[in-house]
């Protein structure tokens, strides 16, 4: 490549129901920079994806004429459903993206690799990072926003499943003869504390909520979480998302009860759960991180050339929040327990470890990427790559 690693960034894209936001982090985690729009959602299928595409746009002429640096990826952090690597995604919350082949569509528009998944393993892969699970090699990791979704990290790798579904918590049953959810069955977490089921309990949207509306939503998020300790053997549960963080103490204060109460074999007592500690740069750190491991999964794979160069009046299509002074990897607003002071500057550490190595677990089902351009190699993607979990990934950000 000839290029120099100092300069390598990945543009994190977070696509939400409110708005979309794009970013550069440097490959040791640092969000330089980023911007967003607000999602209309009147707009068309390709009004949309033109949005985003000028958002990422407006990040690519930022790295090049202010930051000097050099782009290698796109990652992508997206609600849900979606397939791999977001090559087909339709939103619960997008309804003009129907099975959009997103992946695809925004390869051919900027050139560059793009790789994705779920906003919960975007959450998992930042706050294992650099966020409140920090060092820990096994927690559970809930967004619980207008939909609610989950991931889980098991010894250090980000667990799948055959089919890529692993973690969905918002289908856990918590009221046995409950609401009907999307998916068919009664009573799902996702169909009572999800804020599109808060609405619809309601009548009012879930910034507005009910000191009883917030409680309730913490002790049903808690009992799944609770299950989901005991089945797991886990004890660090990290939720994010507008409708939990946006509830505060109270969700939180009854959700820990809740987790309190039905956690009691051995293996949980004592589990904690805690806020996403990342704020707002989180859904772009974990985008990015998202991007920082397919890199690792797959290589640069070759995508098309771009159709036209991004110009430098299409910023004004977009509304600039801030420039990100970022610190280092330092977390802005801590919580106060500090995670067990592992790595340092752990890249997408030890959870996206499994992306070198999962290949040789269970080979075949290691992903179901169909498109299977270059995934079959099972090399540590790029190369060079100066942060490579290697082994402890206690100092792997060195970059050398
Ligand atoms: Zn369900």
């Amino acid at each position: 490549m000839g290029v120099n690693a100092d300069r390598r960034l990945i543009v994190a894209v977070d696509i939400g129901g409110t708005r979309m936001s794009a970013g550069l982090m440097t490959l040791r985690g640092d969000l330089i920079d980023r911007t967003q729009a607000p999602v209309d959602q009147a707009a068309s299928e390709h009004e949309l994806f033109d949005a985003l595409v000028g958002l990422v746009d407006d990040m690519l002429v930022r790295a090049d004429e202010h930051h000097h640096l050099d782009p290698i990826a796109i990652g992508v952090g997206c609600a849900g459903p979606l397939t791999a690597d977001v090559e087909s995604v339709s939103p619960a919350n997008l309804s003009m993206w129907h099975h959009f082949p997103l992946r695809a569509r925004l390869e051919a528009a900027v050139s560059l690799p793009v790789y994705g998944g779920l906003d919960a393993t975007s959450l998992a892969l930042a706050e294992g990072w650099l966020g409140a699970a920090q060092g820990r090699s096994n927690f559970l990791a809930v967004v619980v926003s207008s939909g609610v979704s989950g991931a889980i990290v098991l010894d250090g790798q980000l667990v799948e499943g055959a089919t890529g579904g692993a973690g969905q918590i918002g289908h856990v049953v918590v009221e046995p003869n409950g609401r009907r959810c999307s998916c068919g069955a009664r009573g799902c977490l996702d169909a009572e504390a999800s804020g599109r089921s808060i609405e619809a309990i309601t009548g009012r949207p879930p910034t507005e909520p009910s000191y009883e509306i917030m409680q309730r939503t913490g002790e049903l998020v808690g009992r799944a979480v609770a299950s989901s300790c005991n089945l797991l053997d886990l004890d660090l549960v990290v939720v994010g998302g507008q409708v939990a963080l946006g509830f505060g103490a109270t969700f939180f204060n009854a959700a820990q009860a809740a987790l309190d109460r039905h956690s009691r074999v051995e293996h949980t007592r004592g589990a904690r759960l805690t806020p996403a500690r990342l704020g707002d740069r989180g859904p772009l750190l974990g985008a990015g991180a998202l991007g920082l491991r397919g890199l690792r999964r797959q290589g640069l794979r070759p995508v098309p050339p771009r159709r036209r160069a991004p110009e430098a009046d299409e910023m004004d299509q977009v509304d600039r929040v801030d420039q990100v002074a970022a610190d280092g990897v330092e977390v802005a607003d801590g919580v106060a327990e500090t995670p067990a002071p592992v790595a340092p500057v752990a890249p997408v550490a030890p959870v996206a470890h499994v992306a070198a190595t999962d290949a040789g677990g269970v080979a075949g089902a290691a992903d179901s990427r169909p498109s299977g351009a270059a995934s079959s190699s099972s090399e540590p993607a790029v190369p060079a790559q100066p942060d490579e979990p290697g082994t402890s990934g206690a100092s792997g950000a060195s970059p050398a």
